[in-house]
């Protein structure tokens, strides 16, 4: 059959397919006019390796396709390709109208024999020459969204072998023309991922990449399927623009929010002052007693609540036996903890590293089948590609939920489980054992999803090292980062903003370390005469920028400070977060950057969609220059903005021209000081 014209273009993007010498590709791929194809190089579209052969739509034959919706804004066209013995269907979806691509293929084995299915690219498109400019991010504990830019001359290869999303590289990338547009992609996948850019003959180059093919084969059965994970590519004029788009389909189509998360809560976390040494139920009750009149909305009990009770343990050796709670440190249980906390009428959070497994932990003697084993040594976790492992990690989350009254779980990930199981006894194979650790993860989080929607789930590994599109279809809050400390803070900030709209980053104001050897600058102390309250506005803003949360010892906060949290906590309720939630973001300056460089002066502005109203957040970091002009974006030239800050400094008029191209002017602000005005 002559495959016809599919066309899934909005008033965005134009995106049009159409055969060509009989085989389907790429026609038309462009925002605002702009092409984003390679004239010369058909698109192979997607690309999978199958038995050694390789195979995509310029060499298989497109034997079906439809385009359905759109449904909820979402249009997707299915197409199906037939080859000896399989089928491959590309589905891909596009999203009200915007300039967003999101692209997965399913392969079914419909021959007799198994197929061994050695690389899957998701998506594989011919970018045209002229997009020559590549931004990305390296990411590893205490330095995830450190930038990387470079003039694309020959082939890049972006990946994480850690088993994590996010260490190694994030997986996003931005590659810019010389007039500034970007063509941004992403992997929405939290284990091993690929990007790739090689160079064409034609100058262009070649997009391709999905699941990591590094140490990766899956012998697919007759009959059976498999998909691959989705990448998504963003079009548009200008990063702000393709990070607004980002950011208003992942709102409305991919996080996993409830009407909790929804709320863009305040929390309150034990960690950081108190780690598990200094936690217990007395000292949690002391704070959960402060934490409601400050205006917390969540009070979370971080790790250092399970395990044996008994001097020279250690919690960490006993992941995976997470029906033992510290009696020692908890003698009357999680239950009263959190009865305490519902009492004072907010909600109950708790940690759990569902996946880890530790050296001493009981559950792997009660069942060796549940661990996960590269050539026989344990790497680190159960194995969710055990079906087995999925259940009980279900029934083990729902405990916490049902028995421990728990409202958010914070999931963490502290291991590197790099190539994965290689076990052949757990239903999966000896080359996908990661692959399905992953998608059996994601099955466990959508059922307890499903079964308790009110719960939110924060996704959290060492810090920031999964931040991806993939957990955050399962997970509704992202945590950023161990260290907090001001600089850092923006710098992840603005990093994970390019993916990720605010109100799922949530990382904490600048917390007091217990840890006697804390990294260099995380060493706050809030009985130091030196710290301020002008200081602690710049640490509450940056944290205020997305999730407002603290980890602090309410009990041991100096009055004012205590006093001024409240204010500030107050304020981000009231008129905040609002803006957090709904607005789009726009980064006025560049990144700052924790090693001194970069930018000094970095400055957020939030626009509500009808643009009627605005946040501007200014903050002047050590080493800045005294002065500076800060410009804002997208205002009515004509209109007459009225500028004040938000507890009831003295306003001044500016037209909006005068706002964007003179910009608004700051100076007598300390190092360490921070601006927020609203505009109206
Ligand atoms: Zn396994």
């Amino acid at each position: 059959m002559t495959p016809s014209i599919i066309d899934l273009s909005n008033r965005s993007l134009s995106l049009r397919l159409s055969p060509v010498a009989g085989r389907l590709t790429v026609d038309q791929l462009s925002a605002d006019g702009v092409s984003w194809l390679d004239p010369q190089t058909p698109s192979d579209l997607f690309a999978a390796t199958l038995d050694g052969k390789v195979w995509d739509a310029r060499t298989l034959a497109l034997e079906h396709a439809a385009v359905d919706g759109p449904v909820d804004g979402v249009r997707q066209a299915t197409l199906r390709f037939g080859g000896p013995g399989f089928t491959i269907t590309q589905h891909l979806r596009v999203f009200d109208d915007t300039a967003v691509i999101e692209s997965w293929l399913e392969i079914v084995n419909t021959g007799a024999a198994p197929i061994r299915v050695e690389r899957l690219d998701s998506l594989a498109i011919n970018l045209p020459a002229r997009a020559a400019d590549l931004m990305y991010y390296t990411g590893a504990w205490g330095s995830e969204f450190e930038p990387h830019r470079r003039a694309l001359n020959e082939p890049v290869r972006l990946e994480s072998r850690s088993g994590r999303s996010s260490k190694g590289n994030h997986p996003w990338f931005a590659l810019f023309d010389g007039e500034g547009r970007v063509c941004s992609g992403a992997v929405a996948w939290s284990g091993n991922w690929v990007l790739r850019l090689e160079p064409l003959a034609s100058g262009g180059r070649r997009l391709s990449g999905g699941l990591n093919d590094w140490e990766f084969f899956k012998d697919l059965q007759p009959g059976a399927t498999v998909a691959s994970p989705p990448v998504v590519l963003v079009l548009g004029g200008d990063l702000n623009t393709v990070s607004q788009t980002y950011a208003r389909v992942g709102r409305r189509h991919w996080y996993a929010r409830n009407a909790f998360s929804s709320r863009v809560p305040v929390e309150w976390n034990h960690w950081w002052p108190y780690e598990d040494a200094e936690i217990n139920e007395s000292v949690f009750a002391q704070n959960v007693q402060l934490a409601e009149p400050m205006g917390f909305e969540v009070c979370t009990l971080d790790a250092g609540w399970f395990g044996p009770a008994e001097a020279g343990t250690f919690w960490e050796h006993y992941r995976g036996d997470w029906h033992r709670v510290n009696e020692a440190r908890f003698p009357s249980g999680i239950r009263a903890l959190s009865d305490k906390v519902h009492a004072a009428g907010m909600k109950f959070g708790i940690w759990c590293e569902i996946e880890g497994l530790g050296t001493e932990a009981q559950v792997a003697r009660d069942h060796p089948e549940y661990v996960a084993l590269r050539d026989g040594e344990r790497v680190g976790c159960v194995c969710f590609g055990n079906p087995a492992v999925q259940e009980w990690a279900y029934q083990t989350l729902t405990r916490l939920i049902v028995e421990y009254g728990a409202d958010w779980i914070k999931v963490d990930y502290n291991l590197d489980a790099g190539a994965g199981c290689n076990r052949t006894d757990h239903g999966h194979g000896a080359g996908d054992g990661h692959f399905e650790h992953i998608t059996g993860y994601y099955k466990t989080l959508a059922r307890v999803r499903r079964e308790h929607p009110e719960v939110v789930l924060e996704n959290c590994s060492s810090g920031g090292l999964r931040i991806d599109l993939g957990l955050m279809r399962y997970t509704s809050v992202v945590f950023l980062s161990d260290p907090d400390w001001a600089v850092h803070d923006l710098q992840i900030f603005w990093g994970a903003s390019t993916m990720l709209a605010p109100d799922v980053l949530l990382h904490w104001t600048y917390s007091e370390w217990r840890n006697l050897n804390p990294p260099p600058y995380q060493t706050f102390n809030p009985h130091d005469p030196a710290f301020t309250r002008k200081i602690w506005d710049y640490y509450c803003r940056i944290s205020m920028l997305g999730l407002f949360g603290l980890s602090q010892k309410l009990p041991k906060m100096p009055d004012w400070m205590a006093q001024r949290s409240l204010e500030h906590i107050t304020l981000y309720k009231e008129q905040v977060r609002r803006f957090t939630k709904d607005a789009d973001l726009y980064r006025l300056t560049d990144q700052p950057l924790r090693s001194g460089a970069g930018e000094r002066w970095p400055a957020f502005q939030y626009s509500l969609p009808d643009k009627s109203e605005h946040l501007l957040f200014v903050f002047r970091l050590p080493g800045a220059e005294p002065e500076r002009a800060i410009r804002l974006q997208d205002l009515e030239p004509d209109r007459l903005y009225t500028i004040a800050g938000l507890e009831g400094e003295p306003g001044v008029q500016k037209p909006g021209r005068e706002l964007m191209t003179e910009g608004l002017h700051f100076a007598g602000l300390d190092e360490e000081e921070s601006v927020l005005l609203k505009l109206a």
